[in-house]
């Protein structure tokens, strides 16, 4: 019975619909911008009942203000990062209970993209904004490395077949990375294949699941042999933890061309 309805804002972001019980009610995750969520609740005869932000950053919250002066719906959002508008602060262990929608989600704390991220978890669905992308994983604009390890290990201890909700359709670039990472790796070639093949459809590629992450996502590998060694080699040196290779992977990423 629950469904999730994708809204593509901007270049690349997507804002997430989230229907439970009732047919035109849903919850907006991360609405960076008002205009295509105005129009895909105009289009399909749908009512908000709760806002919920993953972070501060203006592509996940810009578009809060003109959706609340539509509707005056709940703001749910990470405790200690300043989003104006929030109404309920949460922050790890909190749970969100959307009864319109007959829904209830874990809150946990992922901070490394931002400081005071949080991802939403329930029924089998994750909305997790920067944090966790497909293949890949946000850049480290407020935490640290070993922060952003610790919330993606959490991450990928969630069940299998949890449906992976991230904020962003970045797959097929982050699968390049991914292949120089791990060469060897057919997964991450029977995916590339997929990822093209839906790109060219103009299909999202998300959501992924978390059993696919962990076989594609190097950064959710680090502990793999041949992660480790194709991070050590670019390096020239052995990093000396699992949050070493991270940190080292994170920063070739980042100069990934
Ligand atoms: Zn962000
Ligand atoms: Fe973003």
């Amino acid at each position: 019975m629950t469904s999730v309805l994708h809204v593509p804002a901007f270049e690349d972001n997507y804002i997430w619909l989230i229907r439970g019980v009732s047919p035109d009610r849903v919850a907006i995750v991360d609405p960076g911008d008002a205009v295509p969520v105005l129009d895909a609740l105009a289009r399909q005869n749908l009512v908000p009942v709760a806002i919920l932000c993953t972070h501060h950053h203006g592509d996940h919250v810009g578009g809060v203000g003109e959706l609340l002066a539509r509707y005056d719906v709940p703001v749910y959002g990470p405790a200690r990062e300043r989003i104006p508008e929030i109404t309920h602060r949460l922050s790890d262990g909190d749970r969100v209970r959307l009864d319109a929608l007959g829904l209830e989600f874990e809150v946990l704390d992922v901070p490394g993209h931002t400081a005071g991220h949080i991802a939403y978890y329930g029924h089998g669905l994750l909305f997790c904004g920067d944090t966790l992308f497909s293949a890949g994983c946000g850049r480290l604009f407020e935490g640290t490395a070993e922060q952003m390890h610790r919330s993606l290990t959490r991450l990928a201890a969630l069940p299998p077949d949890t449906a992976v909700y991230c904020a962003h359709e970045y797959t097929a670039a982050n699968l390049r990375f991914a292949l120089t990472v791990e060469p060897d790796n057919s997964h991450i070639r029977d995916y590339q294949r997929q990822v093209g093949e839906r790109r060219a459809r103009r299909e999202p590629t998300v959501p992924s699941t978390i059993a696919l992450e962990r076989r594609v996502n190097p950064f959710l590998r680090v502990y793999e042999p041949a992660v480790h060694r194709a991070v050590a080699a670019r390096a020239g040196h052995e990093p000396a933890s699992d949050t070493e290779t991270f940190a080292l992977l994170r920063r070739w990423k980042d100069g990934f061309r």
